[in-house]
């Protein structure tokens, strides 16, 4: 009988993990979760209370407000999955630079990862999946049938990440995104709970010098070892 996998896809910030997920999801007919959205949705809801203190998140404030958090996935006309925190599309909010600087420091809240892994694993709960994020081989699918680990030359990730946000409108600065960047990897991988790693069944892709579909091609042919034909 043919089942329907999950695909966890981890890895360095603005390495194009989304776009070779979604692409994959695409191809198969699977469930695309971004779970990078889920902690940029806390994080944008931190600044809309302005969770603060001296300028760093306030963390037991935070923590008392999770009950209060409610994010979902929803599609739009063209099928492309929409954040929304408490009934509101976020989708645009989220990836303003704004967020990008603070979603690490969110991130390494363990209460507010209690909460995200588990709706991000009940999603997965029928396979089907295709899930990105930084600790998705590691933590919230770790028997997931494939694991990718994705990655690329700094530069070249800060390069193509501001271009994405000159096309969306979006004012900063190449080097402000380099440092943004580089600047979440260190907290990503550094952090107690759940760092970013590469666990040993991850398959490495570094695609510095390869093009999308060259990435996609690398990772379906992977994924064609283990579908079970229907
Ligand atoms: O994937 P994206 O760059 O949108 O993720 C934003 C941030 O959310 C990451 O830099 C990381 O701090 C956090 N994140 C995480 N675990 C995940 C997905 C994202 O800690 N599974």
């Amino acid at each position: 009988m043919c089942s329907k996998l999950t695909i966890a896809i981890d890895g360095h910030s603005s390495c194009g993990k989304s776009t070779l997920a979604k692409a994959i999801a695409r191809a198969l007919n699977y469930t695309y979760i971004d779970s990078g959205a889920m902690y940029r949705g806390v994080s944008l809801y931190t600044l809309q209370h302005n969770l603060f203190n001296n300028g760093v998140p306030n963390t037991p404030a935070l923590i008392a407000a999770l009950p209060d958090i409610d994010l979902e996935f929803k599609k739009d006309e063209t099928g492309t999955q929409q954040l929304f925190l408490n009934g509101e599309n976020v989708e645009n909010e989220i990836r303003k630079p704004e967020v990008a600087k603070i979603v690490s420091q969110i991130a390494a809240i363990s209460s507010v990862r209690k909460k995200l892994v588990q709706q991000q694993k009940a999603l997965g709960e029928k396979g089907g999946i295709v899930m990105d994020g930084r600790d998705i081989g590691s933590v919230v699918f770790p028997d997931a049938e494939i694991k990718f680990f994705v990655t690329a030359a700094s530069a070249t990730r800060a390069s193509r990440r501001f271009n994405e946000l000159k096309v969306k409108g979006i004012d900063t600065t190449y080097e402000a995104t380099l440092e943004n960047l580089l600047e979440r990897d260190q907290i990503d991988s550094t952090r107690v709970d759940s760092p970013l790693i590469k666990t040993e069944d991850a398959i490495l892709i570094d695609n510095t010098h390869l093009s999308k579909t060259e990435q996609l091609e690398i990772a379906l042919s992977q994924i064609q070892v283990k579908l079970q034909p229907c």
